[in-house]
């Protein structure tokens, strides 16, 4: 049974991470935005410590977890221990709300970690994972955009060419969230296009390594504290113990390496959903706690207020896209297959964000479009959640597939 009660630890971390999203975050929001390329190293590190002195890491939040565990509540119908993926929707929701620009600088696995934990062997999680948990702040970068595609994974043309025990690795890749600080990449390349999918391997290569060059910065319209760059691979050797999941073929590959999206997702969801409540929650105390104002829930339609109907139907996107984003999060908590909820989840925060964001400055007029008020900030902000981790259209393209049981061939 789905059970979205806050168990105490939730309860807490939904309140320390907001604290510090308000406190920390908020504060240094606008200046980080405006000074795009600018690294906001004392918050890098202050995060990084205090996470650590917590022990959590948001990213171990998206890995597969601790399967035995899993299963032995599966079979007892209990409620797993910790419900990580849940708990780290619940804190990245908050921590979005303080600025989703430097929520994405915050060490830890990123993407790339998410990618190792879903489709690496034992030896790698535990190697790789050491160097993104690490005393020092790292992070996992994930390149598999190239100049040619985004969407369809498939079109790889990085390609990887063996030689001995190594791989030597030539491409380029783009839009890379993190490209600039990660220690490490996972980046996707094709043993050869004759061989299709199953040709397609994700290999993870750590900053430092020849060949791999960080070429350039993106400047962007939102999330601009976050660093995305392009990625240059040049006759990069990269040892075959860094092909992930191994190079046996039995092993999950590139189905492995999409799974990383089912983990990743419903967090970027939650993200989207943050930026969502910060626009909302502006509104709310503008418009109602200062006008000493309450909304009445039982009021009939036609006896309503403007502001009270919008702040309504704004709660009631929130609350929806944020329902979906807690499935998708627990069913992977609970070793459920989840790859129709966590695009659910993406397509709906993504669609909501945008229009929560563009009614709030709607509803301040001038004032919202100055900068005076962070609310065209969120709004610029809002719209990579409807591009990354998969487009809008491409998270619709799943569900449907999944609705109507059809293949990526008879539906594309
Ligand atoms: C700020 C930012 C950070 C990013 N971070 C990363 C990262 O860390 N790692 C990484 O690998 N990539 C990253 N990306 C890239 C991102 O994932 C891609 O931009 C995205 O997947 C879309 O790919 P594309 O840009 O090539 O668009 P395309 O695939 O060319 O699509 C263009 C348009 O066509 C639509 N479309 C495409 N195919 C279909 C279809 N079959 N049916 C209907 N509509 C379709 C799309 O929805 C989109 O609107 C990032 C992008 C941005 C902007």
């Amino acid at each position: 049974m789905i059970d979205f009660e806050f168990t105490p630890i939730m309860k807490m971390a939904k309140e320390f991470t907001h604290n510090y999203a308000r406190d920390v975050m908020r504060p240094i929001a606008r200046k980080y935005d405006e000074e795009e390329h600018v690294e906001p190293t004392e918050f890098i590190q202050k995060t990084h410590e205090m996470f650590r002195s917590l022990g959590f890491s948001f990213s171990t939040a998206n890995a597969s977890g601790d399967k035995e565990e899993k299963s032995e509540h599966k079979e007892k119908h209990e409620r797993p221990k910790m419900e990580m993926n849940l708990l780290g929707a619940i804190a990245i929701e908050e921590i979005a709300w303080g600025c989703p620009g430097l929520t994405l600088r915050i060490p830890g696995p990123g993407l790339g970690g998410a990618a190792i934990m879903a489709a690496g062997t034992p030896e790698q999680k535990k190697r790789f994972m050491k160097i993104l948990n690490g005393p020092k702040p790292s992070y996992g970068a994930m390149a598999l955009t190239e100049p040619g595609f985004g969407s369809d994974a498939s079109a790889v043309a990085t390609t990887a060419v063996k030689d001995g025990d190594y791989y030597i690795i030539n491409g380029t890749k783009i839009f890379v969230t993190g490209g600039d600080m990660a220690d490490l990449y996972v980046v996707w390349a094709t043993l050869g296009k004759d061989l299709g999918r199953a040709g397609i391997k994700a290999f993870v290569i750590e900053k430092g390594t020849p060949g791999l060059k960080m070429a350039r910065l993106e400047h962007k319209l939102g999330i601009r504290a976050s660093d995305t760059a392009e990625v240059v691979l040049e006759d990069c050797r990269v040892h075959k113990d860094n092909l992930l999941g191994g190079e046996k073929k039995e092993e999950k590959g590139f189905k492995g390496a999409m799974q990383t999206f089912d983990a990743t997702r419903p967090m970027v969801a939650a993200m989207a959903i943050g930026i969502a409540r910060s626009a909302y929650d502006y509104v709310y105390e503008d418009f109602v706690v200062k006008n000493g104002l309450e909304i009445n829930y039982g009021k009939p339609l036609h006896k309503r207020g403007y502001i009270e109907t919008v702040l309504e139907d704004m709660e009631a996107k929130i609350s929806a896209a944020r329902l979906l984003t807690w499935k998708a999060a627990w069913m992977l908590d609970h070793s459920l297959p989840n790859l129709k909820e966590a695009s659910m989840a993406k397509a709906k925060a993504g669609t909501v964000v945008d229009e929560i964001t563009q009614k709030a400055i709607e509803l301040y007029g001038p004032e919202g479009y100055s900068r005076r008020h962070l609310l065209e900030k969120w709004m610029r902000d809002a719209k990579v959640y409807d591009v990354f981790e998969g487009t809008g259209q491409i998270q619709r393209l799943v569900v449907a597939r999944a609705i109507l049981d059809y293949t990526r061939k008879e539906l594309k």
